[in-house]
């Protein structure tokens, strides 16, 4: 079983670096954002809930969000592996997600970092904006994206990296350059 986390601030390719790796590695992918999105797609109590949160670019609240996670992962019992993507992005959310691999006699075997400077992440954010249809990629609710992860999720790294078990990656450059570096980095682990 191997789980991995795809690590890096908003428009650092951690969904198209996941897209590539599922198909390698054939793990399954939990992108809490997706989950979040499709959850208001279907106007569901949940959905309901963080709909705002979302919108504004805020991070939902760590309680909601670590107890869907988990549900999530309790779906997949079968899953060769598991790509986290966008989670966690809290510290405690790292801490649940300890415990709670640990309670399946199971841990995070790597973190991949996407390493993207701010000029970088904000010109493919313009470029994603025309296409995505996201409500949170406009200009100002970016700023709030960046802003929850300089100040909260930039935190999860070193929480990581205590355990040994991050690779940093360029993340710019070309998008299969990108992948052989992640690949690099896993083959070893399966
Ligand atoms: P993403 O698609 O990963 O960029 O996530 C989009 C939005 O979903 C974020 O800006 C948050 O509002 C929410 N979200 C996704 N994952 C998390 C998480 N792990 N913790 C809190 N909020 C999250």
């Amino acid at each position: 079983m191997l789980n991995l986390i795809i690590f890096g601030p908003p428009g650092a390719g951690k969904g198209t670096q996941s897209a590539k790796l599922i198909e390698r590695y054939h793990l399954v992918h939990i992108s809490t954002g997706d989950i979040f999105r499709e959850h208001i797609q279907n106007d569901t109590e949940l959905g309901k809930k963080v709909k705002n949160i979302m919108a504004s670019g805020q991070l939902v609240p760590d309680s909601i969000t670590i107890e869907m996670l988990e549900h999530e992962v309790k779906k997949n019992p079968n899953a060769k592996g598991v790509i986290f993507d966008g989670f966690p992005r809290t510290v405690p959310q790292a801490e649940a997600l300890d415990n709670f691999l640990q309670s399946m006699n199971q841990k995070v075997n790597i973190v991949v970092q996407l390493d993207v400077n701010e000029e970088e992440l904000r010109t493919r954010i313009a470029e994603r904006r025309k296409v995505s249809g996201r409500a949170d990629d406009a200009e100002e609710k970016l700023m709030k994206r960046m802003d929850e992860y300089f100040n909260k999720t930039i935190h999860v790294l070193p929480y990581y990296e205590q355990q040994n078990i991050v690779t940093k990656v360029n993340g710019i450059g070309l998008i299969d350059d990108i992948f052989d570096q992640l690949c690099e980095a896993i083959d070893p682990l399966v």
